[in-house]
């Protein structure tokens, strides 16, 4: 039986009937990571021993015939980004820096994932620290694209994309700064969802912009994505920003977009700023949830152009201030032989950092600086709080906003070199990270040219994610759940 390519619900079903155990099912997906992950390099580590014996767990309750008590993802095979902490387990953020730290904690997401009886497979590449659009920079080597492995993943939760993406894992957790699980989500084609900021806890992540970071699930299927995050998000007391939410992300995925309105804006529906494959996919998504009853609305977001530029400010100096407790005294890599403490900090940052995480330090640092501040941080502070209200505007209007994930599909790795260029494939994902709502990737098929996948984006005013859920899993009746990429469906161990 192909167990990699079931969802949850499918995966419980068996396990409760008794059709495969926990076990069989865990070793399966192993197996297929030993025997295919090498194509695509999206494990960091693999937890073996521990998964196999949190499997043993589940049985025993199968064989008690106490499946039922047990948590919503019992015995389901979920990996984790390695930027998320898991005690006993090497936590690295992909870089040097962080390459022997063994978290000696665990982060509340993952322990809701543990405590609703997910067995965790591993730990998965990313960009360095989560900076980048392409998991190039993981200073353990890329993680490569499982529709084609001379193409990127996407970023910075590439290995979280490409390991569902591949049938290497059921459900995977991702963070998502300024697009980290939706691009990704959007190159490999899966579901890949950023809540509204606030409802899963950051505890335990390691922070990369702590006014922005928010986790998210990626997954096959709206369903999967909506039941992780049921079992993930709430209020954490370790996490101030957390909220109390008692909402059930499943709850309205099949009452369909009728009587929706849907927010769409008139310059990108004519494809501005992208390729055009992907403009003809966004009017063909926009003419199906029409076809489907939703009432489609025009709106504007007249300060969303200036985001990119208040987010290349505001992230680098979080950054920058997040960063310096990688001091190589209480963490990380420590360059041997300096006499004096500044030498020892200088030469341990430079060897333990990558070249982008060494660019964003500087430019955070620069950013902070006396008289500069003023000139660049407090005006992107004021642009932060437009293009917020602009949404709420929006929202008035609307219940959901469509979208691009990504101006273009999955580039070739080495492609693109300028920072720069890799800054702009956010262009469509970062605003919803600076106004703090949800936002997600569905997948809508392939490119006209590219014959890669393409993602639609669907965006919900802050705390109203159950409106996209509903939205996505309607166009998923119309294109269908994600898929394992053909390469990889039928390969096994
Ligand atoms: N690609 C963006 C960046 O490089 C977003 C990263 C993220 O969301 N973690 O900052």
């Amino acid at each position: 039986m192909d167990l990699h390519t079931l969802g949850i619900a499918d995966l419980r079903r068996g396990l409760r009937s008794k059709e495969f155990s926990a076990t069989e099912l865990t070793q399966a997906m192993l197996g297929r990571i030993e025997a295919l992950d090498p194509k695509i390099h999206s494990y960091l580590e693999v937890t073996k021993d521990s998964a196999l014996s949190q499997a043993k767990e589940v049985d025993a309750a199968i064989q008690a015939g106490a499946y039922d008590d047990l948590g919503i993802l019992a015995g389901i095979p979920v990996a984790l980004k390695d930027n998320l902490n898991l005690k006993g387990t090497h936590t690295t953020c992909a870089s040097r820096m962080l390459e022997s730290y063994v978290s000696p904690y665990t982060a509340t997401c993952v322990q809701n994932m543990l405590d609703q009886g997910a067995i965790v497979l591993g730990k998965l590449n990313m960009d360095e620290f989560a900076f980048g659009g392409s998991t190039e920079s993981s200073a353990f080597g890329p993680t490569r694209n499982p529709w084609d492995t001379d193409r990127v993943p996407g970023g910075s939760s590439g290995g979280s994309a490409a390991s569902v993406a591949a049938g290497l894992a059921t459900v995977t957790l991702g963070s998502d700064t300024g697009g980290s699980i939706r691009q990704p989500g959007s190159f490999c084609g899966v579901v890949g969802v950023k809540p509204t900021y606030g409802v899963v806890s950051r505890y335990g992540v390691v922070a990369f912009a702590s006014s922005l970071d928010q986790v998210g699930p990626l997954a096959r299927s709206v369903e999967d994505a909506a039941i992780a995050l049921n079992a993930i998000s709430g209020r954490d007391p370790l996490d101030c920003t957390s909220q109390h939410i008692d909402t059930d992300f499943t709850a309205n995925l099949a009452e369909g977009v009728k009587g929706m309105r849907i927010g769409v804006i008139p310059e990108f529906m004519e494809g501005e700023g992208m390729d055009d494959e992907v403009r003809d996919k966004l009017n063909e998504v926009m003419n199906e949830l029409k076809n489907m009853g939703a009432e489609i609305v025009e709106i504007e977001l007249p300060n969303v152009h200036a985001s990119l530029s208040a987010y290349y400010v505001l992230g680098p100096c979080e950054a920058f201030s997040n960063l310096a407790r990688f001091d190589s005294v209480r963490y990380g890599y420590r360059d041997p032989g300096h006499k004096d403490l500044n030498g020892q900090y200088e030469a341990s940052r430079s060897v333990g950092f990558g070249p982008e995480v060494r660019r964003r330090v500087m430019l955070g640092s620069y950013l902070l600086s006396s008289g500069v501040y003023d000139t660049y941080y407090y005006p992107a502070q004021q642009i932060r709080t437009l293009i917020t209200q602009d949404y709420v505007r929006a929202y008035e209007k609307c219940d959901c906003i469509l979208m691009p994930t990504s101006p273009y599909t999955a580039f070739k790795l080495g492609e693109v070199k300028d920072p720069t260029a890799m800054y702009l494939s956010d262009t469509f994902t970062i605003p919803i990270n600076i106004a703090g709502n949800g936002g997600m990737n569905v997948p809508v098929g392939l490119g006209n040219d590219s014959h890669l996948p393409i993602g639609a984006q669907l965006i919900c005013p802050a705390f109203k994610d159950e409106n996209m859920f509903r939205a996505a899993a309607a166009l998923e009746t119309v294109y269908g759940s994600a898929c394992v990429a053909p390469d990889f469906e039928k390969a096994g161990a």
